[in-house]
């Protein structure tokens, strides 16, 4: 029989572990054909996340817990899961029942068929603010825009199967930024995609603030695309096309103003438009010097060739 490995990251949801067994539970006990592993990342969470997961193992030996020694964030806890699972095939998903576990059917029945990955995608996500659906749907336009030849999906985040030949594949891919929504569709595969619409959470509040999304961001856009580093070149060819045309206006303008001077009208652009020019200007060559530090970034951390997470208790 095929083992199934739930891989969930978990930091402060102590509100949220006997809501997600209850309902976890009720699911997995509908599907007979594999055995099963609840894959809990307790990722340094400062309330009793870990207590409550440990009193919970005692009854229950589907679960594996995997506990860090301090906050690493929700893709290295992504990235542990998959390390540690023993799964055949994993499924990834939030502690919080924003991925509705009933979508978890529809994932194995794209797997029975001999889809390898099977995303799900959120169709509708009014359960999240305004501003939250807004950004999210910004970051994914952009994100998908920029990935060039190798797509990533919109609105897919987390939440999808693989098979274990695709996340030995992932885990053996060397980079630290790990953005699993990017490295997913680099692996390529036979894909399939399941829509889902995106329940509130129950308790507790997401710990995506505004800080970290635009991390995320910046490390979905730098892990995936090389486009940003492009755009300073094409940006001072613009400028530079532009200062000819104003230059050859100007020498036009000279040259009237010397054969029928007083008859022309004299140009004058004012001190202060060339001042506000000139800011213009250097506040592109100040973003240009913006983008290549935040790939300069990245490249120091792969340099340092640290852990991405460091795992403090195991217990399965
Ligand atoms: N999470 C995590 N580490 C973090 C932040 C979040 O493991 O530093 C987990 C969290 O417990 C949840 C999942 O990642 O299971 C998604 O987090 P959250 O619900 O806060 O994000 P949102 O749904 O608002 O994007
Ligand atoms: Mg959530």
């Amino acid at each position: 029989m095929k083992k199934l490995s739930l891989i969930v990251p978990m930091y402060n949801e102590e509100e949220m572990i006997p809501l997600f067994f209850e309902k976890i539970n009720e699911v997995l006990s509908k599907i007979e054909n594999y055995t099963k592993e609840i894959v809990c990342v307790n990722d340094g969470s400062k309330d009793k996340t870990l207590e409550l997961l440990k009193q919970y193992k005692k009854n229950d030996n589907k679960i594996h817990i995997v506990s860090f020694s301090r906050n690493f964030g929700h893709e290295a806890a992504v990235a542990a899961g998959f390390n540690r699972a023993l799964g055949d095939v994993m499924i990834v998903m939030d502690a919080d029942l924003q991925d509705p576990p009933e979508v978890i059917f529809d994932l194995l029945k794209k797997y029975d068929e001999g889809y390898k990955i099977v995303n799900a995608k959120r169709v509708d996500r009014k359960s999240d603010s305004f501003l939250k659906r807004t950004t999210a749907e910004m970051y994914y336009k952009l994100i998908y825009k920029m990935s060039g030849k190798i797509k990533v999906p919109e609105n897919v985040g987390n939440y999808r199967l693989m098979d274990r030949e695709v996340v030995d594949k992932i885990n053996a891919l060397p980079e630290k930024n790990r953005v699993f929504r990017v490295l997913v569709p680099f692996a390529g595969y036979k894909t399939a995609v399941v829509e889902f619409v995106r329940a509130p959470r129950p308790k507790g509040e997401s710990h995506y603030n505004y800080k970290s999304m635009f991390k995320l961001a910046g490390d979905s856009i730098v892990s995936s695309s090389v486009t940003p580093l492009k755009w300073p070149l094409k940006w001072s060819l613009g400028i530079g096309f532009l200062t000819c045309i104003g230059l050859l206006i100007d020498l036009i303008l000279y040259i009237c103003h010397l054969c029928i001077y007083k008859f022309m009208i004299q140009f004058n652009f004012g001190i202060f438009t060339i001042i506000l020019f000139m800011f213009l200007c250097l506040s592109i060559i100040l973003f240009a010097i913006g983008i290549i530090g935040e790939y300069l970034a990245r490249i120091m951390i792969e340099s340092q060739d640290r852990p991405v997470y460091i795992i403090e208790e195991e217990l399965n």
